[in-house]
């Protein structure tokens, strides 16, 4: 399968890029990445000698690139996004242009180029807030942020071009990943940098929302089972069943670098920030017998050694975003 990864080079399309060279010998793969603040290139080096690989800069609203680069694939799988809620409320113009303008530009590509699937990576964001429950598939989209809303936006071009033209989409929607190579401005990996260097970290409000955390191993182990086997324009959710406060997980990450409450600092709440977020993952789990592998503890220590043992991957992003 020749696959189009767009946003290959960031936190989860470089998992997937890496996972999917090292298991299978039948993909080629071709990275779109325009390199943004959170593109790395670097964290394709242990795949960039392959023959199967190929590495193009370039963003996905250029309609002239984007067509350039379209033609010949089996599938795209479609990562790129602006995806920092906190930069989406100082900023919004930026998602609504990459989000939902470049999710355009690609579907129009893939039809213009008879690309046999679409596979659409989202968002448990785009349902909002959820106080009590799950939402499936068929709950309704009440997004809250800008980046949520422009993911939303995203989503339903996505799911209308099936509709109208036929295309093959299929669209996952996630919870919150974490793991190695996370740009260090999301809280875990923010958390961890700061702690490990004996600097205090920032609390939301009174750190009550609940989050689901997933490995970005098994975000990607479960969009390759959607990108196989999903039947064309369904939503499949991707969740890790591992709900937890944000004051819980601080403590977590405290008791994981050995520090304490005094390096805690309660910091006046988001603004319009969900509280729950809680995602029904049966459909997946039955269709495509989903499953996560990595339990939180254990992942989250493995994230931890992770920031510890490669400073020189994240001081310098640290550096250029100016978050210490
Ligand atoms: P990221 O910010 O780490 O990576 C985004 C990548 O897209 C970067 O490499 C960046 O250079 C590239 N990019 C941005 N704008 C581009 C453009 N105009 N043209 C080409 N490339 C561009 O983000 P991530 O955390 O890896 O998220 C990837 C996808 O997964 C996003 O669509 C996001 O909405 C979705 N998602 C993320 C999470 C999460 O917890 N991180 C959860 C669910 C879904």
């Amino acid at each position: 399968m020749r696959i189009l990864i767009t946003g290959g080079a960031g936190f989860i399309g470089s998992e997937f890029v890496r996972s999917m060279l090292s298991a299978d010998i039948d993909c080629r793969i071709t990275v779109l990445d325009q390199i943004t603040y959170s593109g790395v290139e670097e964290n394709l080096a242990p795949v960039a000698h392959l023959p199967a690989y190929t590495f193009v800069r370039g963003d996905i609203c250029d309609r002239d690139t984007v067509d350039a680069v379209t033609a010949g694939h089996d599938a795209i799988v479609h990562f790129a996004a602006e995806s920092h809620v906190d930069r989406s409320i100082e900023g919004a113009v930026p998602f609504v242009r990459t989000n939902v303008v470049g999710t355009q530009v690609l579907l129009d590509a893939a039809r213009r180029h008879g690309v046999g699937r679409f596979a659409h990576v989202s968002t448990d964001e785009v349902y909002g807030s959820i106080d009590v429950g799950s939402w499936t598939e068929k709950s309704p989209l009440a997004p809250t942020s800008p980046y949520s809303a422009s993911k939303a936006g995203s989503d339903l071009l996505a799911l209308a071009c099936h509709r109208t033209h036929g295309l093959d989409v299929v669209v996952t929607r996630c919870s919150n990943n974490y793991g190695h190579h996370q740009f260090p401005e999301k809280v875990i990996p923010l958390f961890i940098t700061q702690l490990i260097d004996g600097q205090k970290v920032p609390l939301y409000g009174d750190g009550a929302n609940v989050r689901d955390w997933l490995h970005v191993s098994d975000h990607c182990r479960a969009i390759e089972l959607v990108l196989r086997g999903g039947r064309a324009g369904e939503v499949y959710h991707i969740g890790g069943g591992t709900e937890i406060t944000n004051k819980e997980l601080t403590g977590m990450l405290l008791e994981a670098t050995g520090r304490g409450w005094e390096m805690v600092q309660q910091v006046p709440d988001r603004r319009g920030h969900d509280r729950r977020y809680s995602l029904d993952i049966t459909k997946i789990q039955e269709e495509l017998g989903y499953r996560p592998r990595i339990s939180f503890a254990e992942g989250l220590a493995a994230t931890v050694d992770w920031y510890r043992e490669n400073r020189a991957w994240w001081e310098p992003l640290k550096a250029r975003a100016a978050l210490s």
